[in-house]
């Protein structure tokens, strides 16, 4: 009896043992197929980094895409002749505080004559210049801005080739380089987004031909990625219908110099008016209800659980008598709308982003155009479209 016993035990030992045996074989080969990760799952995050002041800054406005007589495509000869003279003036004329002239990949193949850097009127004594050029490649196009000179040869060298490439090119160059046009038609961007640090989700006093960009955008935000969204008007010679300001690029610089110009693009402080004397819309937030503002457009925090008050702003010349509808998108979707006027350039509205969840709100305002007499029929093509902010975030992982 006891050697059955015995016998039934080791059976059942065996059995035993197989059975783990082909369960632990399961789970590894199981463990060893990538996991697909949702891209909504929350996530505990580690600590952010704290949010700069809303205070300590400045507002200045600028255009971030324009050709000067350097860059191949513009006209070389005649009145529509584009010298960085002429730009320089007009951006200081309109009010701007920074301008990007940015000109077809003319700084490499040693064509100095070209180089728009070398430019001896390639100075300003009133407004900040950034270094950039417009990488035009096979794929598309974007935007280098630098603070400094770098060697934009050597991104151009690597323009063709994988985009880990080019990653580590940028890296190295230390430049922030944003996405131009990315929706097209003919020279959309058809390089990873993960490249850049900022796109063109406003080009040209178009309007629609924005509407594609936009969608890009939403989709790269709902994705996990913070990518700001910044205008530039691609004016290559002056013209009534588009020309430098068309749109204008607003940022909330640290300080007035072009380093601050760049990081502010960077961290997403920037916001998109149709022209230099439209409205801007400025966005706020109290996370800890003490009744004062703590972050803006393009801060990123951990929610807490606790409704939230944002405010929005319209800030600059309102049109007597006009509405402004402002539009709230949370998470690429209609949230709410409020109709802000001269008299009530702001409102407030509450909302409670999940603890973990990451989330973001922005917004867009539709209006009555603002006279632009110096491109008088760049508004009848902006259409009602009057600004644009960055959003601000909630639980985006910066190691995403
Ligand atoms: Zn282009
Ligand atoms: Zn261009």
């Amino acid at each position: 009896m006891k050697t059955k016993i015995n016998t039934v035990l080791y059976q059942s030992k065996s059995l035993f043992s197989g059975i783990v045996f082909v369960l632990l074989f399961v789970s590894s080969a199981y463990s060893q197929q990538p996991k697909h990760i949702n891209p909504w799952t929350s996530k505990e995050l580690g600590k952010l980094p704290p949010v700069a002041s809303l205070t300590d800054g400045v507002w200045l406005k600028g255009d971030l895409h324009v050709h000067s007589s350097h860059s191949t495509d513009g006209p070389n000869a005649g009145p529509d002749r584009h010298p960085v003279a002429k730009i320089l003036a007009f951006a200081k004329s309109v009010g701007f505080g920074f301008i990007a002239i940015t000109d077809h990949d003319n700084h490499v193949t040693g064509d100095v004559e070209h180089h728009t850097w070398a430019d001896p009127d390639f100075k300003s004594d009133s407004l900040l210049l950034l270094y950039g050029a417009e990488m035009t490649t096979t794929r598309g196009h974007g935007n280098v801005f630098s603070a400094k000179p770098y060697n934009h040869q050597k991104l151009y060298d690597v323009r063709d080739q994988r985009d880990t490439v080019i990653g580590s090119v940028k890296k190295k160059l230390g430049i922030h380089w944003s996405a131009n046009h990315p929706a097209g038609p003919k020279d959309h961007f058809g390089f990873s987004f993960d490249l850049v640090n900022s796109m063109e989700v406003w080009n040209s006093a178009l309007w629609t031909k924005n509407i594609n960009s936009n969608l890009i955008w939403e989709d790269m935000l709902a994705s996990g990625r913070k990518i700001t969204g910044r205008g530039g008007s691609d004016a290559h010679s002056p013209g009534e219908l588009n020309y430098i300001g068309t749109p204008t690029t607003w940022v909330f610089a640290k300080n007035r110099s072009a380093q601050a110009v760049v990081d502010a693009l960077t961290n997403g402080r920037v916001s998109v008016s149709a022209n230099p004397y439209a409205p801007r819309v400025d966005f706020f937030a109290d996370v800890d209800a003490d009744g004062k503002m703590d972050m803006m457009m393009g801060d990123n925090v951990k929610s807490t659980g606790k409704p939230v008050k944002f405010r929005v702003q319209l800030s600059g010349n309102l049109l007597p008598d006009s509405t402004y509808t402002v539009n709230v998108i949370k998470d690429g979707r209609e949230f709410g709308s409020y109709q802000l006027s001269s008299k009530n350039p702001d409102a407030e509205f509450s909302d409670t982003p999940q603890i973990r969840e990451r989330m973001y709100y922005r917004l867009t305002v539709e209006g009555p155009a603002t006279n632009y007499p110096q491109v008088p029929r760049s508004m009848a093509i902006t259409g009602r479209m009057v600004a644009l902010s960055n959003p601000i975030y909630f639980n985006f992982d910066p190691n995403f």
